[in-house]
């Protein structure tokens, strides 16, 4: 092991890479990390974290009209988009500050610079620097897509998304998956005029079809505007300096931001891979076994990279995993099953366990429950919009296999409900439960 500069050295300094770092060194490795932008990795410095932020700070307009109904005037409401954005901003530097104090607290040495592999225990800085390690740790993470049309470059993705310079009064969204369809929430929200354009019709694809629709008719009344069956062809700078869209036979949209979200890409560009014989999977992911071996014995890769499931949580398990396993003498694997995920839609979407559609697939003899209500806070605010709850459950069994839920808070309350699922409790254990009332998750007991 001597013979190596470093036991582990680790490529990205984001939620798998931290992880798999610290706890490392903190089971006695030597090790090192590299990071080309900075310290926290998507999740921190442009993705879970400063998206939330932007998400509570837009929910001030919806809260600020509903308050007239609680007896609450607030005069003279305006919205300063340089006040929310320099804010977000401004915690995400200081979450970047006390991640790379916990690094540096637990002896991992830091890179903040470009790393590629130049064999299968070799690294090398942009700067030019060289080191081997006895283990290698991709943890890239997965860079968003750009399609390929004439003008793209006068669209942007969820990187350049926190930084806009003025808030922009029309915006058209490219995609509708879960980072789409925040996006177009919190900007709807804050006032600008939202259309969100997709080459299919399904939005959210993977979650419950029910929901979907609910989200759907929600956002619709809301005022999002969609556009389905014709991606962009061409995004054309006016003189004015805004842009016009053209998608399929469409009129041309004008709109001040183009939002392109349509989808993540593992990010292994340039990284020399080949060097080590490390090989590609057919979407370009690096293959890994369950203890995140790549084909090559002393190269390791967890997180986006590696395409799985691309969630902060599930690459924080991953780096754990590795780093117990490879230097804690406490070999273990992450389980994939049932892992909850959240769409910070307005109203959010929250899931965990099968959809109706997949249990009927797997299980065959299903039943399931829903609630659909009009959460107390929307009646006093005369919001008409109604949640909708439901249970999935193994009709042989009792079991239930999933919980699909879209309303106000869902995504806080799943979390907990989620434990239910995971540990194979029944629809029986649910009734048992007496509800906690007033409350919307009272609806998860009280199904029948
Ligand atoms: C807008 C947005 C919202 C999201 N919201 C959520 C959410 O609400 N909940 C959730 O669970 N997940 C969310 N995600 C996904 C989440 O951010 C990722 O799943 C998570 O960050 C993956 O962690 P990772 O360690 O694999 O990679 P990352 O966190 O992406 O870290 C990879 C790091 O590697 C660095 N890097 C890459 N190449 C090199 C190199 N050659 N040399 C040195 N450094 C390099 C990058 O700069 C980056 O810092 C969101 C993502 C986005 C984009």
């Amino acid at each position: 092991m001597a013979d190596y500069d470093y036991d582990l050295f680790v490529i990205g300094a984001g939620s798998g890479g931290v992880r798999a770092s610290r706890i490392a060194a903190s089971h006695g490795a030597r090790v090192a990390v590299a990071e080309e932008y900075r310290i926290g990795g998507t999740c921190v410095i442009r993705g879970c974290v400063p998206k939330k932020m932007l998400v509570y700070g837009s929910h001030f307009a919806e809260e600020l009209q509903d308050a007239a109904n609680y007896g609450w005037t607030v005069e003279g409401m305006k919205f300063d988009w340089a006040v929310l954005r320099d804010t977000v901003l401004r915690d995400v530097t200081r979450i970047e500050t006390a991640y790379t104090a916990t690094l540096s607290n637990n002896q991992v040495e830091q890179y903040l610079e470009r790393a590629t592999i130049t064999g299968p225990h070799g690294v090398k800085l942009a700067s030019g620097k060289e080191f081997t390690a006895k283990l290698i740790l991709i943890a890239t993470g997965a860079w968003p897509v750009m399609p390929d049309f004439p003008g793209n470059e006068h669209c942007i993705t969820s990187n350049e998304v926190f930084h806009l310079p003025e808030f922009p009064k029309r915006v058209v969204v490219q995609g509708a998956g879960y980072i789409a369809m925040e996006f177009a929430g919190i900007f709807n929200a804050l006032g600008s005029r939202v259309t969100v354009i997709n080459r299919s019709d399904v939005i959210l694809r993977g979650y419950d079809e029910q929901l979907r629709d609910r989200l759907l008719q929600i956002t619709m009344a809301r005022g999002i505007e969609y556009k389905f069956n014709c991606p962009i062809t061409k995004v054309e700078k006016q003189e004015d300096g805004s842009l016009l869209v053209h998608a399929g036979k469409l009129d041309p949209i004008p709109a001040d931001v183009v939002l392109i979200a349509t989808g993540r890409k593992p990010n292994v560009a340039g990284l020399g891979l080949e060097s080590a014989g490390i090989e590609l999977g057919a979407k370009g992911e690096i293959p890994v076994d369950k203890h995140g071996r790549t084909s090559t014995e002393s190269v390791f890769a967890i997180g986006d990279v590696t395409d799985r499931i691309q969630l902060t949580p599930v690459a924080i398990r991953e780096g754990q995993a590795f780093a117990d396993t490879q230097f804690g003498g406490n070999p273990h694997t992450v389980d994939y099953e049932c892992v909850p995920s959240a769409v910070f839609s307005q109203p959010p979407l929250a899931a965990v366990g099968l959809t109706e559609g997949e249990a009927r697939n797997a299980y065959g003899n299903v039943k399931v429950y829903s609630s659909d209500f009009r959460p107390m806070r929307n009646v006093f605010a005369e919001r008409h919009e109604r949640g909708l709850y439901k249970l999935v459950v193994d009709a042989n069994t009792d079991r239930i296999l999933g919980i699909h839920m879209i309303g106000p808070d869902s995504p806080e309350i799943l979390q907990a409900a989620a434990i239910a699922v995971k540990a194979g409790l029944k629809k029986s254990d649910f009734d048992a439960t007496i509800a906690l009332h007033p409350s919307m998750a009272e609806e998860l007991v009280l199904m029948r």
